[in-house]
């Protein structure tokens, strides 16, 4: 079928005219993707078989990555690159006068997820596939992934994501292997031969159906299973109100993430955590017990990976699976979960850290909550023998306290490995946040640098810069990312250089007209492509980089003499639906973009862009493009990051805050190659601790700062004098969580830095070329590698077809 582009071509002309009932002429591009898809899954489907057959067969350990979000992105070309056919597609299709671009336009771009952590479990998919590791995901088949985002009068609008609207080629729906959930009810409990039992009764039941995506290694033979779970109406008792019993059912899997402000949303996150826990063991369980006997084992086949907290139930779930149903005692149960759960933390951010009030989780999941008050009861005995008499230290660390559960502090407990995300991360999780549990499990704490597959953000997403590499070194780097350093011999050679900047001048000039076409701004392909893109967040501080664009703006206007390489801020990031502030500052960037492009002057030099609805397929366009990647969070609230590993790939220079996976950047590639400023995290967390920090000070002491603060709300922007108001307040009024007014100066400082520099063409290109060739160490094969041999004890197994 995809021997040659011949082949190919007669047997998608034939698929084509019998799926679609009319001639080729007559067939849409939608016809075609839909065509495309379905040769390619069923292409897959003999590996996959094998691949599974191989697993049941060896019968080795395999890992189960637990998440509640894959933000997988278009699957159509990055699986036919990854299977070795898009030149054999490509050539055929182009033979038929259809670009393989123009359908890739009608896939949806599945985005189950919300940023990084979703990414990051994107990422990790695709390396534990091309390392032939046996490791699967298991999440939720949302119908509705993150919402689009379109802007109205430079406000965000949020509209429901339809990903599933038109169907999804690459799903296999298994009724058979459905899994049972229960909510609600009582437990009743009984003593009979002398042991203990928990019936529950009058539960909600609710119908996990798996739906399984293939997931397909790099030049390899093995496909893994994504597997997303659907909830769905069960056998239910004839008394029940049907229809509202249907419509709750059927919202535990609608929406990724609902708003979870009020209890009503509150209730349906834990619903899915649970789902989501609940279906996933079950499904485990099942397929270790049609291999093997004996269920304490279970630890030496199964590891099981905890992606954040929204799957920690996985610790009491467990517990009750292997008890209630398996027979278990339990401290032979705890021995199986300890040793087969692990977890990743995510964030030091105390907002982010999960709680849940027991009167929310006791009754929706009562024998769930049982286990956790044992697990609880035990766990604090432990520590009254080690501290005997400090109430204090226990409280701290209890998993439930002050009617709160704490599943951070359950995930500690429950599993045999903790890791943070980038060395720092790690560091601050180990002698600060999580301290006082290093100090009782340091062997369980360890970290793992995130990385990104180069897969897609290197070979799928810049196939110019990917050539270019391969014809400079050869094609080691596609297996080995660490051979990207083999660049590094070749920065001088000029060729190379001027081969470099026309890769990038190309894609500029693709971003342009996208931003041409979608913004009606024309954007000089001359200047710098100066980018953030990312979530919105405080601590991201995209406010940083307004306050310096206003600052540069005014430069330019009182100064006509003030000459600097000319720039285009671009950003791209969404909101929170209901994170105010987050949505203040998109609406400040439209004000500014407005205020900028529209001065006949200032525009020719600078120019503000915003994009609308960032996402990975807007991102894939956008990281080839750019110059400057904007890495600016406050010191210490950015655990790892993984954007920044993106743009370094494709040679853009990092801005940088000494944060998250950025200080690893700056050893990978020197201090030369990078522009780092503001407060260190110490800085910053001493700050935090002595409250010395007055942003006032800096307001009134630097003229800079009192300009462009007081511009926020004294008309300098069309909209009425009150819109940016609560801006400004969280600057002065709440004395600037953030530290964005203490880092102003120091930012401004390292922008002109990278202004000049960016004229000094040839070290530029230069610097551009080493990022690149020390981005290897930040692939995900090496983060996984790392995984699959310090945490799951996996090996690969080789698959032949
Ligand atoms: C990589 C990525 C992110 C994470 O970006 P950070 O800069 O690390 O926050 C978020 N969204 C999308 C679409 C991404 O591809």
């Amino acid at each position: 079928m995809f021997s040659n582009s011949d082949r190919f071509k007669e047997s998608f002309l034939k698929r084509l005219e019998s799926m679609c009932g009319k001639g080729f002429e007559e067939t849409t591009k939608r016809d075609q993707y839909l065509t495309l898809g379905n040769m390619v899954r069923e292409y897959i489907s003999s590996k996959w078989i094998e691949t599974n057959e191989l697993y049941r067969s060896e019968n080795k350990k395999q890992v189960y990555y637990l998440s509640i979000e894959f933000l997988l992105g278009r699957l159509l070309v990055q699986n036919l690159l990854n299977l070795g056919i898009k030149d054999v597609v490509e050539e055929g299709l182009n033979d038929l006068d259809i670009d393989l671009g123009d359908i890739e336009e009608c896939e949806s771009d599945p985005a189950l997820g919300n940023g990084g952590l979703g990414r990051l479990a994107a990422c990790f998919l695709d390396s534990l596939a091309t390392l032939n590791l046996p490791g699967h995901g298991y999440g939720i088949r949302y119908k509705h992934g993150l919402f689009d985002q379109k802007i109205v009068d430079g406000y965000q609008v949020e509209l429901p994501e339809q990903w599933l609207r038109h169907g999804n080629v690459w799903e296999v729906r298994k009724p058979d292997e459905a899994a049972e959930i229960l909510f609600w009810g009582k437990i009743e409990t009984s003593y009979d031969n002398n042991e203990l039992s928990f019936k529950h009764v009058g539960a909600e039941k609710v119908l996990a159906v798996p739906y399984d995506m293939p997931v397909v290694g790099y030049h390899v033979d093995t496909v893994n299973t994504l597997r997303l779970w659907n909830a769905e109406p069960a056998a239910f008792a004839p008394n029940q109100d049907i229809l509202s019993y249907k419509r709750d059912t059927e919202a535990i899997t609608d929406f990724l993430y609902p708003d979870d402000t009020h209890d009503e949303g509150k209730i349906l996150r834990l619903k899915q955590q649970y789902f989501l826990v609940s279906s996933s063991l079950q499904s485990i369980i099942a397929s270790y017990k049609k291999e093997n006997s004996n269920i304490r084992e279970l630890h030496h086949s199964v590891a099981i990976h905890i992606n954040d907290t929204h799957p920690a139930l996985a610790v009491p779930e467990l517990m009750r699976l292997l008890m209630d149903i398996e027979g278990l005692t339990w401290d032979e149960a705890w021995k199986v979960t300890t040793n087969t759960l692990s977890y990743t933390n995510h964030t030091i951010l105390s907002e982010a850290l999960e709680k849940w009030p027991i009167y929310l989780f006791k009754p929706l999941m009562p024998r769930i909550y049982m286990i956790i008050e044992e697990i609880n009861e035990r766990f604090c005995a432990e520590l009254w023998n080690k501290y005997p008499g400090d109430w204090h230290k226990i409280e701290h660390m209890a998993i439930i306290a002050h009617d709160l559960v704490k599943m951070a502090h359950l995930a500690i407990v429950g599993s045999n490995s903790i890791n943070g995300v980038a060395k720092i991360h790690s560091d601050i999780l180990k002698h600060r946040e999580m301290k006082s549990f290093y100090d009782i499990y340091p062997t369980k704490f360890n970290n793992k640098t995130n990385g990104i597959t180069h897969r897609r953000w290197l070979l799928k997403a810049n196939p110019g810069l990917t050539n270019l590499i391969k014809n400079t070194i050869g094609e080691d780097f596609v297996h080995q990312p660490d051979k990207l350093i083999d660049l590094k011999r070749h920065i001088y050679h000029p060729d190379l250089k001027e081969q470099f900047a026309n890769v990038k001048r190309k894609r500029k000039e693709i971003l342009a007209k996208r931003i041409a076409e979608k913004n009606g701004i024309l954007v000089d392909i001359d200047s710098i492509f100066d980018v953030q893109v990312k979530r919105m967040h405080a601590y991201k501080r995209q406010l940083l980089n307004v306050l310096h664009i206003i600052y540069l703006y005014n430069r330019l206007k009182e100064d006509v003499n003030y000459t600097i390489q000319p720039r285009t801020f671009i950003f791209g990031a969404k909101a929170s639906p209901t994170y105010y502030y987050a949505k203040k500052i998109i609406k400040l960037i439209h004000s500014l973009a407005d205020k900028v492009n529209n001065d006949p002057r200032v525009s020719k030099i600078i120019k503000v862009v915003f994009m609308e609805n960032y996402r990975v397929s807007l991102a894939e366009d956008i990281f080839p493009a750019a110059d400057v990647s904007e890495q600016i969070s406050t010191a210490s609230k950015e655990a790892s990051g993984t954007g920044n590993m993106k743009f370094m790939m494709n040679g853009a220079l990092t801005v940088g805050t000494l944060d998250g996976a950025n200080i690893e950047i700056m050893e990978e590639v020197g201090k030369d190659n990078i522009f780092t400023f503001g407060l260190t995290a110490q800085e910053v967390l001493n700050y935090e601790e002595n409250g010395r920090y007055r942003s006032m000070e800096y307001y009134h002491h630097d003229l800079r700062i009192r300009q462009v603060v007081d511009q926020l709300t004294n008309g300098f922007f069309s909209e009425d004098e009150g819109e940016f108001e609560s801006i400004k307040d969280s600057l002065l009024v709440q004395n600037d969580q953030y530290f964005v007014l203490r880092d102003f100066a120091s930012y401004i400082d390292i922008q002109e830095k990278v202004g000049v520099a960016y004229q000094q063409r040839d070290k530029w290109l230069e610097k551009a070329l080493i990022n690149i060739s020390h981005s290897g160490f930040f692939s995900s094969d090496r983060t996984i590698q790392q995984y699959a041999d310090d945490i799951w004890k996996i090996d690969p197994m080789g698959v032949r077809v």
